[in-house]
């Protein structure tokens, strides 16, 4: 469903992704772990086209984009392509990005209203079905000031959810959460597995990683150094950065 190839991204001449590939089927759930600064970020950006990558090829949901000379394109060619991409993939942030000014339910509606064109009533339909999915029928009609930072990531991925994506993208969902506040996003993540969402998951959350995940993908400057299945990569890492990197939460 997904498939990234050779990926590179610098700033600033730094190289940051150095040839990263990843194959993701329809329905897996991948966890990716590493030390800060390795790129999880930039490389979950890049599959969004929020960075536009130096090179490489990506493919998703069928759309497929050779990166190669992209940085010099025109900016109306850069648009489409993202636009296309985007198409396919829902995103959630650390910080939830809701709008402020809007209702929850009003958030999970404007993308659709105004990026499709779906009229008012189907949005609200749908966007209470997803909030009644994360567990937020009833809080509907709060304004994300009003709910606790759980509850505003649940709706941030009811409004993700809403514009029907094949493919969700988390980075580090939980991290702004207080601790008991962790769960009850991770369950809305496990509810979707099992429903059969595909799901790229950046996250310092070992237990989940290990728990819920297909499998893991072990990032280090710029490179994928290991992708394991969950208890492997815990019980006995291939790679010795993976092992370093692991002694602190085992
Ligand atoms: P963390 O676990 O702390 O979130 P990360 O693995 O997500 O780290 P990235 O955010 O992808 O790391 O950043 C990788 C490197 O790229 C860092 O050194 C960062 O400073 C640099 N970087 C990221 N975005 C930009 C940017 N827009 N301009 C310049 N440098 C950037
Ligand atoms: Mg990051």
């Amino acid at each position: 469903l997904l498939s990234v190839h050779g990926l590179h991204k610098s700033f600033d001449d730094n190289p940051i992704l150095k040839g990263v590939s990843l194959d993701v089927e329809k329905g897996d759930l991948v966890s990716i772990i590493g030390p800060s600064g390795c790129g999880k970020s930039t490389f979950l950006r890049c599959m969004n086209f929020l960075e536009v990558p130096d090179a490489g090829k990506i493919s998703i949901a069928g759309v497929e984009i050779d990166c190669q000379g992209l940085e010099d394109a025109p900016p109306r060619d850069l648009k489409e392509k993202a636009h296309k991409l985007r198409q396919h993939v829902g995103m959630v942030f650390q910080q939830f990005n809701l709008f402020p000014h809007k209702t929850i339910l009003e958030n999970t509606m404007l993308a659709p209203m105004v990026v499709r064109g779906v009229p008012r009533e189907d949005a609200e339909k749908n966007g209470l079905r997803l909030l009644e999915k994360v567990g937020l029928g009833a809080l509907a009609d709060r304004y994300p000031a009003q709910m606790s930072g759980g509850q505003q990531q649940r709706a941030g991925i009811a409004r993700a959810l809403a514009m029907n994506p094949q493919v969700m993208l988390y980075d580090e969902p939980t991290s702004a959460l207080d601790p008991e506040l962790v769960d009850e996003v991770l369950k809305v993540m496990k509810d979707l597995d099992n429903e059969g969402m595909t799901q790229i998951v950046v996250t310092h959350e070992m237990r989940f990683a290990r728990d819920a995940s297909d499998y893991i993908v072990f990032m280090e400057k710029g490179h994928i150094v290991e992708i394991s299945d969950e208890d492997e990569i815990f019980q006995n890492p291939k790679d010795e950065r993976t092992r370093q990197f692991l002694k602190r939460f085992i």
